[in-house]
């Protein structure tokens, strides 16, 4: 095939799989088999593949993922990103009509809409292409998550052209909710319980943690999903809210076909009492209603307060409530130390389910509520998995019974709690000898990202905790045959009671040594993240390990040295220096030097490559693969240099999404070449 039948089959295929991902995931209406559509999808992937500079940046093959995001930039909404009035009770719905006759008469509709509870998204779209995803942050300005959002399969990444009239809307924004359907949600933390991690509380929570994974392909196996429920910009196609929804869904959104027009408040009402009743048997969460203006001309007469439209209101459902009895309290120790405290339930039925513990948050939530012993507590559910305690019956409690003190002492070491002031948690401070903070600390070291030894996971790590085999993470570099065959233990799961029994077998044991081996040529940057020291992630680790070389050249900087690099704040410097402070940790790691792991940069990378020598370059933009000063870092190293503004001096101006506009213009004028990352790494790898 040549490169012009190629470029005429991959816009086909593109329409062709764009045609069929809208059949399926928006009108849920199916129009060939999975298989067909994974041929003709790996047919696009392979033709990708072979003329990859005829791939489209909003290609259908972006759904899987693969690209990934190193920090997600705040970016300006356009329009800012209000949030609604919230009311709980009718009577304040009523008033919200009256004031919106006395403001613009009798002459008006609503619509309603269901109040989905998942993450706010503004969706930029630009010639019918989607080009920037931003969340809500504080209204103002948001995180940009294009990558990730781009794997949502009911987001259209490219609008149908031929619903689509570019003169009336070359530029606009979607706004939509993003959120997670329970059945993603369920398989996704029956899946974290598996692997020994901490399950999501709410689908809600498990949709906003999704989006600021920086592998989209992990993002894609989540299965998210989005509504869109507003369309704003300069030149709408129809003068309403609802018409406007209307032609939205035919080019590719993914709208509710829940939302209805209601001509006068008990029609409102009566959305209301249906969603009340109904709205368990939904594929996912919603927490109310939105009700608003349909006409846009009145939307703008109503105008807006210093935070809300007045043209629109949200009526928030009561949460569903019991009553029951408090047998006792729990705290759990967390793997990071904090101590959650539990409350132990006499069995009720709540929302389909029975319920036996509940989250008590702190010690100031069991203060504000004045908790005593064998207390008649009111328990509540709002989408938790966990329920919450909400209040007490008084009179229900018990004569001369107890008030709950909180514990003093960590219920899995015995050592003494702490509280730093200004923090709600209790902590267990003895971070190096507490079970469940020993588990924390070395299940860090063996994850894939880090050290990489999973074989060690899946509950195996807890058996040689308990067995006294290990104590720190060095210890797994003693680890022998001898002391691991045969091993053994019953686990059960804490969701659905079933257990499983692991074991170490022969071949379990040789994969676990071998893993361990192979640990000791990880890299510096990963062994420093690995050793899992507060706020240093991968990315930190990469800036400290390339800035200092070597771990003693850490271990012995002071805070201004800290405090100088890049990227690394107050919090971070604070956190490394103590760390280091910490003669435990010193310990551990001159025993993983004596055992030969990496603690230095790759010398490699020490002499400083020239391969860029004597070019200089202007970068803007966002990137792919770098953050702004990782790819000027590269450069450097390189033997280039980075200059902020184009001269007639300039090499190359690298390009990335959203670059300045002026930059472009003077690069043209000057006849300068204009690059995109990969272009850079390839001259890299030329020269
Ligand atoms: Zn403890």
């Amino acid at each position: 095939m040549d490169s012009d039948k190629a470029k005429s089959r991959i816009k086909e295929l593109t329409n062709i799989i764009n045609r069929h991902n809208y059949n399926y995931y928006v009108l849920a209406d199916p129009k060939i088999s999975d298989h067909e559509f994974d041929n003709l999808m790996e047919e696009l992937i392979l033709l990708e593949r072979k003329y990859p500079e005829l791939s489209d940046d909003n290609s259908p093959t972006k759904r899987v993922g693969g690209q990934v995001t190193k920090d997600f930039p705040t970016v300006k909404h356009k329009y800012p990103m209000l949030s609604l009035g919230n009311t709980y009770n009718r009577k304040d719905l009523t008033d919200f009509d009256n004031r919106i006759k006395k403001a613009i008469g009798n002459s008006y509709e609503y619509v309603c809409e269901l109040k989905f509870d998942g993450v706010a998204i503004g969706l930029v779209y630009k010639n019918a292409k989607l080009v920037r995803a931003v969340t809500r942050g504080d209204g103002t300005q948001g995180d940009e998550v294009t990558n990730n959002v781009k794997t949502i399969k009911s987001i259209p990444l490219n609008l149908f052209q031929d619903n689509f009239d570019n003169n009336i809307v070359d530029e606009f924004e979607a706004r939509g909710e993003i959120f997670m359907p329970h059945k993603s949600f369920i398989g996704l933390n029956n899946e974290k319980i598996k692997n020994n991690e901490q399950p999501f509380a709410n689908p809600r929570n498990a949709a906003a943690g999704s989006l600021k994974i920086q592998e989209s392909r992990i993002v894609s196996s989540r299965n998210l999903d989005c509504y869109i429920f507003s369309i704003i910009g300069e030149k709408l196609p129809y003068d309403n809210h609802y018409d406007n929804l209307k032609l939205a869904k035919k080019w590719g959104f993914k709208t509710s076909e829940f939302t209805k027009i209601c001509k006068n408040i008990d029609e409102i009402f009566e959305y209301i009492d249906y969603w009340e009743k109904n709205r368990n048997d939904l594929d996912f969460d919603i927490d109310g209603v939105v009700i608003k203006i349909n006409s846009i001309k009145q939307q703008e007469q109503l105008g807006y307060t210093s935070k809300s439209p007045r043209w629109a209101i949200s009526y928030k459902f009561e949460t569903e409530q019991t009553t029951t009895k408090l047998l006792d309290i729990k705290y759990q120790v967390g793997r990071t130390g904090a101590i959650t405290p539990v409350a132990v339930l006499q069995p009720v039925k709540l929302s389909g389910t029975t319920v036996k513990r509940a989250s008590l948050y702190n010690a100031d939530k069991i203060e504000e509520l004045n908790l005593h012993k064998n207390d008649t507590v009111k328990v509540e559910k709002g989408g938790e998995i966990i329920p919450k305690i909400v209040g007490i019956d008084q009179e229900l409690r018990e004569k001369n019974s107890d008030k709950i003190i909180y514990a003093t002492h960590c219920p899995e070491c015995g050592t003494e709690l702490i509280r730093k002031a200004g923090e709600s948690l209790h902590y267990c401070p003895n971070k190096n000898n507490c079970p469940p903070q020993i588990l924390g600390k070395i299940e860090h070291f063996i994850s894939r990202k880090a050290m990489n030894i999973e074989s060690l996971g899946q509950g195996r790590t807890e058996i040689l905790i308990k067995n006294g085999i290990i104590k720190n993470i060095a210890d797994l570099y003693d680890l022998s045959f001898d002391k691991l065959y045969g091993l053994e233990k019953t686990i059960t799961n804490v969701l659905d009671g079933k257990t499983k029994k692991i074991s170490f077998k022969e071949k379990t044991v040789n994969n676990i040594l071998k893993a361990v081996e192979n640990s000791k040529s990880v890299p510096f940057e990963r062994v420093l993240y690995a050793l899992g020291i507060r706020y240093v992630g991968e990315t930190v680790a990469k800036i400290l390990a390339q800035h200092f070389k070597n771990i003693d050249n850490l271990i012995y900087c002071n805070y201004d040295e800290l405090i100088n690099v890049p990227e690394i704040g107050e919090k971070i410097a604070d956190s490394i220096i103590s760390f280091f402070k910490d003669e435990q940790n010193i310990e551990i790691i001159n025993h993983l030097k004596n055992k030969g792991l990496q603690f230095e940069i790759e010398k490699e990378l020490l002499e400083k490559k020239n391969n860029l020598n004597g070019m200089t370059f202007v970068v803007s933009g966002v990137f792919n693969n770098y953050s702004r000063q990782g790819i000027k870092d590269v450069i450097e190293n390189n033997g280039g240099k980075v200059s902020s503004s184009i001269s007639s001096k300039t090499n190359y101006l690298i390009a990335g999404n959203n670059m300045g506009p002026e930059k472009r213009k003077k690069a043209e004028s000057l006849n300068i070449p204009i690059i995109s990352e990969r272009e850079l790494d390839n001259l890299i790898k030329e020269n």
